[in-house]
């Protein structure tokens, strides 16, 4: 018979990275499954170089940064970090459980699901040449920021995404907005900054075609129900309109799932025997989607899984401090 873990953990955000550490700590065998090629969820495909200034400890850390530390701090012996693997069932057989995956089976004895938002995929606009040249000047994510400093920066949208990463290159890059609607939905201070750089700014206007050969040479945009367009040379075009989630196939293992998010009592379990959930992904009354909150309940769903995988155990606080790691 193949091993059986003690726990799996669904997704490598923040939320699963760190559930590692608790795993660790508690002496598991763990597990982390993810999706993407890369760990870090959310954090990691939406905002790695923006600065979060909300995590204990941390006065202003990048996202790449924080994944980067929670990566160092949680990946240790006795864990198994599986990336580019999509979760497709959750099956009960006998004592444990068994996950498939895009690239095959585990058997584990708990469950993690640190899933977030689930699968996200950014929205796109549907123009011509937007398909031909994605990845090759289009882009829905900033990888690396540095990658399109001195380049010539078109954003598209007019949220806070939008907005905070034209601002974030202005200093470093010849940029230019064009937004589809009337009116911003960023924030007021960051539409203010915008304005007052001086860049030009379309609005409301629309990008219609991209243009290049290799790669995006060129982009016609034009103020949206005239006739009217301008091709204007550049390098890169960011499409910032937005993305949408899905949690995919784990809507269909039985869990109460509302509005995208799983219901679970105050340990983080969830009705399934053996199966917890924390992050983004869980839901009770007075829930809020931060990194911070869900760092703090993975860690009692490490603790809700000892106690399930072993009752006879009592679950006393334990202090990294005196354990040293
Ligand atoms: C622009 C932006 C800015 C933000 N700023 C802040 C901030 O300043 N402070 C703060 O506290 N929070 C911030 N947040 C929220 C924060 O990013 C989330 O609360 C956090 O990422 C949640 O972590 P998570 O690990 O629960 O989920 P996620 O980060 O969403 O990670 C979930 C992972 O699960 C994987 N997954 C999903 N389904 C499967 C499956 N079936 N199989 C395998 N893998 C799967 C996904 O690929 C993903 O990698 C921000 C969010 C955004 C979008």
């Amino acid at each position: 018979m193949p091993s059986v873990d003690d726990v799996t953990i669904i997704g490598g955000g923040p939320v699963g990275l760190f559930g590692l550490y608790h795993a660790h700590l508690r002496q598991l065998n763990a597990r982390l499954i993810d999706s993407l090629p890369e760990l870090g969820g959310q954090v990691m495909a939406l905002y790695p170089e923006k600065a979060i200034f909300d995590v204990g400890g941390f006065p202003k850390v990048t996202g790449r940064e924080l994944v980067e530390l929670l990566a160092e701090q949680s990946i240790k012996e006795n864990a198994t970090v599986c990336l580019g693997e999509k979760v497709t069932d959750l099956v009960r057989e006998g004592e444990h459980w068994r996950l498939s995956t895009s690239q095959g089976t585990y058997l584990t004895r708990a469950v993690v699901i640190a899933a977030g938002l689930g699968a996200f995929n950014p929205r796109k606009l549907g123009i011509p040449g937007e398909a031909e040249l994605s990845g090759r000047g289009v882009q829905y994510f900033v990888r690396t920021l540095q990658a399109l400093y001195g380049k010539r920066v078109l954003v598209v949208g007019g949220g806070d995404s939008a907005i905070d990463w034209a601002n974030t290159l202005i200093p470093h890059a010849e940029v230019r907005v064009v937004h589809n609607l009337p009116k911003w939905q960023a924030h007021e201070e960051a539409v203010r900054r915008l304005y007052q750089s001086g860049i030009p700014i379309g609005q409301p206007w629309e990008l219609r075609e991209i243009q290049g050969g290799d790669r995006v040479e060129a982009a016609v945009i034009g103020p949206v129900g005239s006739d009217r367009s301008e091709t204007v040379a550049v390098d890169e075009i960011l499409i910032c309109i937005g993305f949408s989630t899905d949690l995919g196939p784990i809507k269909g293992w039985g869990l109460p799932i509302r509005a995208g998010q799983i219901q679970v009592d105050w340990g983080m379990k969830t009705p399934l025997d053996g199966v917890f959930a924390a992050g983004d992904v869980a839901t009770y009354p007075g829930k809020t989607k931060l990194i911070a909150l869900g760092f703090g309940e993975v860690g009692m769903a490490i603790d809700s899984a000892v106690h399930y995988l072993f009752p006879e155990q009592r679950i006393t606080t334990k202090h990294s401090s005196d354990r040293g790691f």
